[in-house]
Order: structure tokens, then C-alpha cells, then sequence
């Protein structure tokens, strides 16, 4: 995009000075329509990551993501490591997702849901902003010298800060290993839990770091996304832009400029401190505080607002309405298929798995003089909340089947087992060196599973 034809803003980082060393960003405070979305946005986002934890369904939580354990519930349905295709699927459906999404609208995502934006402009932000006033106050603070006012305001700020930081830790945690394992970390004595402990000290001092003093590096230097987005935006990509067709040449509100009266009002409120009449920038996050500071100007002089707005080039330079284009509609079509074949694999998922090995260097066993045995190891993995009983037939009652050691193979509730199982035929039905059996794993009454394998026998003689 157009705009500033010098283009030396391509040079730098707004975050980095002429010898390397970080400039402060002080944002002003933004106001308007937009930014009181945004916060109706944030506080829903903020009972949703604070809340979710908490919800449980049927005495078990509806989302968790518990990485040691392998185990995760998505609205009340457990999957497991073993579930690798549906996670690796999900995966993919969601990478295309954000591909599709960000060449239709940019960094809509950063801006209004990414939790980096949120906790930072919604939430440390206006903590920042409570404590220590306006962007121009806070600059003047950081700029007096240390005396008994400055040492309060930072210590009761960093204070908060660092209290939002635990709590935020502390509710990252239990997605990762439940509500009820880290009410056990926090109450039980120290000693019992000491790696929960260093990791709710770890991700505390992680979160405090960055939204302290790291802040907008996060998306201008670290985040991969931020970085990817040039590739996926195009012409017909609806970013927030600045309309140089009507702004340019900027000056005083007259007949011979254009409506940009070169306020740099847009420039002091954004967060990443660049100057969106430069054109797309990698460091803007889509946050629009832009947008609300330039439209509150235009009310001011009674220009039309959306000087600054959410547009593509291709509008912005031509007048062309947004269009879902080739690759956007190829996108939305992958999308489709993935999300079926996602679907079908989910809703025919079994939730109790069973693998049937015979056991090896094995071969058979004779049983008598009319029967022939396998032995068989057996791996289970119970999806379910309930614990299984399960007992073991060979269908169409052939044979019969012990398993050792035990009446029933018992797996505790979103468990794993195993058994060894005796599977004995008689002589009569082993017609070959290798035949087919099928075997039907019951808990109670109701059957859970049912199994192919093969069972080897002394063939023909
Ligand atoms: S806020 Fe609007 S008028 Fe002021 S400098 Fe930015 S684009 Fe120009
Ligand atoms: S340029 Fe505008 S939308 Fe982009 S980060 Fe800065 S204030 Fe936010």
C-alpha cells in the first residue's frame, strides 16, 4: 500500500532505536466504538478462560488438555494419545482455518481473541493506565527521578501485575492437569508437590515477564504468525488501512489537503508504536485503536470518518468491494472436506479400544488330545467414565477363552489395561496352519468390542 513513498519506516523496528536499544512504547489510552467492542470481546474471553476450568459435566471437566497424562476432554469427550490422527487432523483443519481467516481478514484474530492482546491491552494495560495515568504521565514518571511517590506507584503496580500473572498461571495450569489437581497443589504441604509448585512459579514469572516488560515484542519479534502473515495476505485481504486516496497530501484542514490533518493521533495510540499510514506493517496486530482514534478526530473536524478502516488494497486503491477469491474459496473448500472426514472419524470412534496380539515365540499348545490353544495378549484403553468388567467369548462359541489369572479383565474408568487370555478350539475346526477367529469382549451383557485375529494351529497333516 501506498502512503509514505520514503518507506525508511521498513528500516527499523518502532520498538528499537538507532542503537539497538528499546523504546518504550507509551500507547495512549484509545476510545471510541470499536475499542468498546473490543472490551465486551475481552470480558467475555476473560469468563471464559477464568470459567472454563471450572465447568464440569457429569462429575468430569469439559476441557482439558492434561499433556502428561496424555488425556485430553474436548466438551466432555475424552481422547488419548492413541487418538494421534484426530488431534494431528484437528491440527491441520485448524492451520488452514487460520490461513483461510487471515487472507480474508488479516490480523483480525490478533486483535480482537489472541490471549496475548487480550491480557495485555484489556486487562495489564488498563491496570497500568489506573495506577499510573494517562501515556504521557506514565513517561514522565519513568522519566523523574526515584523518590517515595514513584517507588509506591511502581511497587503497588507490579504488585498487580504480578498477582494477575499467578492468577493467570495458576488457571493455565488446570487445563493442563485439571481444577482438582491443582486445588491438591495448592493445599496439600509443599513437599508433596514440588514440580507443581516450580511450574506455577515458572509460568507466573513467564506471564509477569512479558506482560510487564516484554509486552508488544511478543507480536512484533516472537510470535510465528505474525511473521507467516505476509504470506497469506493479498490485495483483496481486509486489514485495518488507511485510506491514502482520501488522506494524502496530509496537512491543515483545508481545501488543498487531503482529510488526514497529520495529527499522529492514529501513531501515539497504537500499541506496536507504528504509523499505520505507512501501509501494512508486520507489527500491526489489527488491535484498530487506529481506526477509533482517527474517527474521533474526524467528528472533531467534521470530516467523514473511516479515514482509517477495515479494508483491502484492492478497495482502498480501486474502489473494489471484498470478494472471496480463488484461494480463499480453495481454503474453505479443504476446510469442508477435512471438517467431514473429522466428523465421521469422531462420531464412529469406539470408547473402548482393544488390541489382540498372540503372544510371541509362541506358537500353540495342545490341549488334550482334541483341542489346540493360543495364548493371546490383550491391550485396553476404556474411554469411558465407568469401569469395565469385560469377560471374552469367541464368537459364534467355537471355543472357549481363560483369561489368566482373573474371572473378568478388569480397566478402571479413562484407564488403560491388559491381560493374557487362553484361547482353546477344537481340533476339528482347524482346518489350516492359520485361521481366522473373532473374538467378542462383553461387559456384562452388552457387548463393547469385537475383534479379528488369527489363530495359529498344526495345519493338515
Ligand atoms: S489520526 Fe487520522 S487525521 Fe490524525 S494523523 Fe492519523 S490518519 Fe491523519
Ligand atoms: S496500526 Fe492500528 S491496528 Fe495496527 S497495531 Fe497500530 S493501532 Fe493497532
Amino acid at each position: 500500500m501506498e502512503g509514505n513513498d520514503k518507506g525508511s519506516f521498513r528500516d527499523h523496528l518502532a520498538t528499537v532505536d538507532q542503537h539497538g536499544k528499546r523504546n518504550w512504547i507509551y500507547a495512549n489510552k484509545p476510545s471510541g466504538r470499536l475499542y468498546k467492542w473490543r472490551s465486551i470481546v475481552s470480558y467475555i474471553y476473560f469468563i471464559i478462560f477464568f470459567g472454563l476450568p471450572f465447568i464440569y459435566w457429569n462429575g468430569h471437566p469439559i476441557f482439558m488438555i492434561n499433556i502428561p497424562k496424555g488425556k485430553y476432554i474436548v466438551f466432555g469427550k475424552i481422547f488419548w494419545s492413541q487418538d494421534f490422527f484426530i488431534f494431528g487432523l484437528s491440527m491441520i483443519i485448524f492451520i488452514i482455518l487460520i490461513a483461510l481467516f487471515t487472507a480474508a481478514f488479516g490480523r483480525l484474530f490478533c486483535g480482537w481473541v489472541c490471549p496475548q492482546t487480550n491480557f495485555m491491552e484489556m486487562m495489564f494495560r488498563k491496570v497500568e493506565y489506573w495506577i499510573e495515568g494517562t501515556a504521557s504521565e506514565q513517561k514522565k514518571l519513568n522519566e523523574s527521578p526515584w523518590n517515595s511517590k514513584k517507588i509506591a506507584t511502581k511497587t503497588i503496580k507490579h504488585g498487580l501485575f504480578f498477582i494477575l500473572a499467578f492468577i493467570i498461571a495458576n488457571i493455565f495450569l488446570s487445563y493442563i492437569i485439571g481444577i482438582e489437581d491443582l486445588w491438591h497443589i495448592i493445599t496439600d504441604p509443599v513437599q508433596s508437590h514440588i514440580r507443581g509448585l516450580v511450574s506455577i512459579s515458572f509460568f507466573s514469572l513467564v506471564f509477569y515477564g512479558v506482560y510487564a516488560f516484554f509486552r508488544e515484542q511478543a507480536c512484533t519479534v516472537v510470535c510465528p504468525y505474525g511473521r507467516l502473515q505476509s504470506m497469506m495476505i493479498d490485495k483483496n485481504s481486509m486489514i485495518v488501512a488507511y485510506d491514502y486516496k482520501r488522506g494524502e497530501p496530509r496537512g491543515k484542514n483545508d481545501e488543498t489537503h487531503g482529510d488526514c490533518i497529520d495529527c499522529n493521533l492514529c501513531v501515539k495510540v497504537c500499541p506496536t508504536g507504528i504509523d499505520i499510514r505507512n501501509g501494512l506493517q508486520m507489527e500491526c496486530v489489527g488491535c484498530t485503536a487506529c481506526i477509533d482514534a482517527c474517527d474521533n478526530v474526524m467528528e472533531k473536524i467534521h470530516k467523514p470518518n473511516k479515514l482509517i478502516r477495515y479494508a483491502s488494497e484492492n478497495t482502498i486503491a480501486n474502489g473494489t468491494p471484498f470478494i472471496l477469491n480463488k484461494r480463499m474459496k480453495f481454503y474453505s473448500l479443504l476446510i469442508l472436506i477435512l471438517a467431514s472426514i473429522l466428523t465421521f472419524v469422531i462420531a464412529t470412534q469406539e470408547e473402548v479400544e482393544i488390541t489382540v496380539m498372540r503372544t510371541p515365540s509362541l506358537l500353540f499348545q495342545e490341549v488334550g488330545k482334541d483341542s489346540i490353544s493360543n495364548l493371546y495378549n490383550i491391550k485396553l484403553l476404556n474411554k469411558t467414565y465407568n469401569q469395565l468388567n469385560l469377560t471374552v467369548n469367541v464368537s459364534d462359541n467355537i471355543g472357549n477363552t481363560k483369561i489368566m489369572g482373573a474371572e473378568t479383565i478388569k480397566v478402571n474408568k479413562e484407564d488403560q489395561g491388559a491381560a493374557t487370555v487362553f484361547v482353546t478350539l477344537p481340533r476339528s475346526y482347524i482346518k489350516k496352519r492359520k485361521s481366522k477367529i473373532h473374538l467378542s469382549f462383553y461387559n456384562g451383557h452388552e457387548l463393547v468390542h469385537e475383534i479379528t485375529t488369527n489363530f495359529i494351529g498344526p495345519g493338515k497333516h
